[in-house]
């Protein structure tokens, strides 16, 4: 009898291990576009044509290596449009007496699954297991990225010399904050043409969610693992040895700089993580990247990937709740259309729009800093980074956001708030250079707002952050800042945020 394997948009991998169980010419491999899916929240378009034609090649792919595909389209006019619906039409039309599927991405589609019946197996794309997270933090008060990341090397013997780090050292950070010289080279993205599959879906998009946000063309990803895989090999060759340097660094009119634009890849399974790491300790061995190159990108996917999924299924469901400093605010109009005299946010949200991308400086330094010196509502704010990002899966977002950007979660994942004046943007970007507002000054009309926000926010979560040891010495100058000031400094910081 026939058993059902449903693979979900982020499950696009032939190592699944679902489908390791799964006989090719019995079993029935079910893939579903559904509107609820896609609208829930209402994802940026290019982030729905890249799944959809990711999902309709790797269909493709699977048909050809001889499996049994049932595929339901979005605008097949018996989709019932959610994933209960398809899972059930689908165990009737095969008499599945069984189906089996690898663990999802989210926790609300776990539940679901569960509650349908659905067997679920653990998804061994990821170097750790939940139950290894889970494990290492029931030994610790404080679960620090940077110690479950050293754990992993040492298992995984990734950049290592025996029983020791290679170099002598687990992390070469305080190389990687440089600013990025003003005659460098920026090596184009990856691009693709979209070929006729694509072009496809471009135009289903474009019928059926006109009015989501977001560009969707041009529209240039890979939508195979072949695709990926040269995106990887690019990044490789002509970015990563700069990966390191410029890693925090930000420049007008420049979205992509030296990151590897591969998350979407890795987050839907058309690259798996333990190649990317492969990739980059070899270009280290062969002598064609520096360690402090290879070690910065090895410990964002090993380290941090591997991580924020720990953290998330540790901590769900009660995690998506969490709102520490009790932040209340809507989110500004200025997150959708990008009207904001703030060049920064101006830059990030038109990136955003453009590309369903934003590197991670953008995301964390200037959207994230933004909204939690403004005390946007983490709840807002996760629904906005979940739909705007082509890599946003629940179990990467969430953490990022309410842990790493918000500090809404009290400080699990971060050992202190991600909260800058507009010096750290200044330092890091040129985007003051085209502003309207005045980096340098505090108070006025012409005074970068981060400023004020910045102090205010300090202000306003003292009795919260006081006693954090990494803010003591911030604590000390607030504490000096003459009366006088200090009040301007609110005042203004309010009247601000009154015109939110
Ligand atoms: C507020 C906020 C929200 C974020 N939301 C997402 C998200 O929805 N999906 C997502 O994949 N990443 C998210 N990140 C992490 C990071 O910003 C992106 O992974 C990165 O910008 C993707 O671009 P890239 O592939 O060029 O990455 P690179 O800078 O080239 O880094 C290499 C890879 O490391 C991994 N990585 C790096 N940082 C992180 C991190 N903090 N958490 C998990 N993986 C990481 C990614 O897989 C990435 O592709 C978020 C970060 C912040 C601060
Ligand atoms: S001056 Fe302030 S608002 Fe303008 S770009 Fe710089 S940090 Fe952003």
């Amino acid at each position: 009898m026939t058993r059902l394997f449903p693979v979900f948009a982020d499950q696009l991998s032939h190592e699944l291990a679902s489908l390791a169980r799964a006989d090719k010419h019995d079993d029935v491999v079910l893939m579903m576009e559904v509107r609820a899916e896609a609208t829930a929240p209402r994802h940026h378009k290019k982030k729905i044509a890249f799944l959809f034609s990711a999902m309709r090649h790797f269909a493709a792919e699977l048909s050809g290596a001889g499996w049994r595909v049932d595929y339901v389209r979005l605008d097949d006019p018996e989709n019932t449009q959610d994933f209960a619906g398809e899972i059930a039409r689908a165990r009737a039309r095969h008499q599945a007496r069984e189906v089996i599927a690898t663990w999802p991405g989210e926790y609300r589609i776990a539940v679901l699954l569960r509650d349908l019946g659905v067997s679920l197996v653990e998804d061994t794309r990821f170097l750790a297991t939940r139950a290894d997270f889970a494990a290492w933090a029931a030994e610790r008060k404080h679960w620090r990225m940077e110690f479950f990341y050293r754990g992993l090397r040492a298992r995984h013997g990734v950049l290592m010399r025996g029983d020791m780090p290679e170099g002598g050292k687990w992390n070469f950070d305080h190389e990687n904050r440089k600013r990025l010289p003003n005659e460098i080279v920026i090596p184009p993205p990856y691009a693709e043409a979209p070929d006729a599959l694509t072009e496809e879906v471009l135009a289903l998009v474009a019928r059926h969610f006109p009015d989501h946000f977001g560009q969707l063309r041009p529209f240039s990803y890979a939508v195979t693992r072949a695709g990926a895989q040269a995106a990887l090999r690019q990044f490789i060759d002509q970015r990563l040895a700069q990966f390191g340097d410029y890693q925090d660094a930000m420049r007008q009119g420049e979205p992509w700089l030296f990151h590897s634009h591969i998350s979407l890849y890795l987050n839907c399974g058309l690259l798996l993580a333990s190649q990317c790491i492969t990739a980059a300790e070899a270009a280290f061995r062969a002598g064609r990247v520096a360690l402090n190159a290879a070690e910065g990108f090895i410990r964002q996917i090993l380290g941090w990937r591997e991580y924020v999924r720990g953290v998330y299924w540790l901590k769900m469901p009660g995690y998506a709740d969490e709102n520490a400093l009790s932040a209340m605010r809507p989110l500004p109009e200025f997150y959708w259309t990008g009207a904001t005299d703030m060049n920064c946010l101006r830059q990030a949200v038109l990136e955003t729009r453009a590309n369903a991308y934003a590197h991670h400086i953008q995301r964390l330094m200037v959207l994230g800093n933004f909204a939690l010196l403004a005390a946007i509502a983490p709840q807002a704010v996760n629904e906005w980074y979940l739909l705007v990002y082509a890599d946003a899966y629940e179990w990467v977002e969430l953490p990022n956001v309410t842990g790493m950007a918000l500090f809404a979660d009290g400080g699990v994942l971060a050992s202190k708030p991600y909260a800058a004046s507009g010096a750290y943007i200044n330092r890091m970007s040129d985007y003051c250079q085209h502003c309207r507002y005045n980096v340098a000054e505090k108070l006025g009309p012409h005074a970068c707002p981060f400023n004020a926000l910045y102090w205010h926010f300090l202000d306003r979560n003292r009795d919260r952050l006081k006693g954090n040891p990494r803010l003591g010495v911030i604590y000390q100058s607030l504490d000096k800042m003459p009366e006088a000031q200090r009040k301007a400094t609110t005042a203004a910081a309010e009247t601000f945020l009154d015109t939110l």
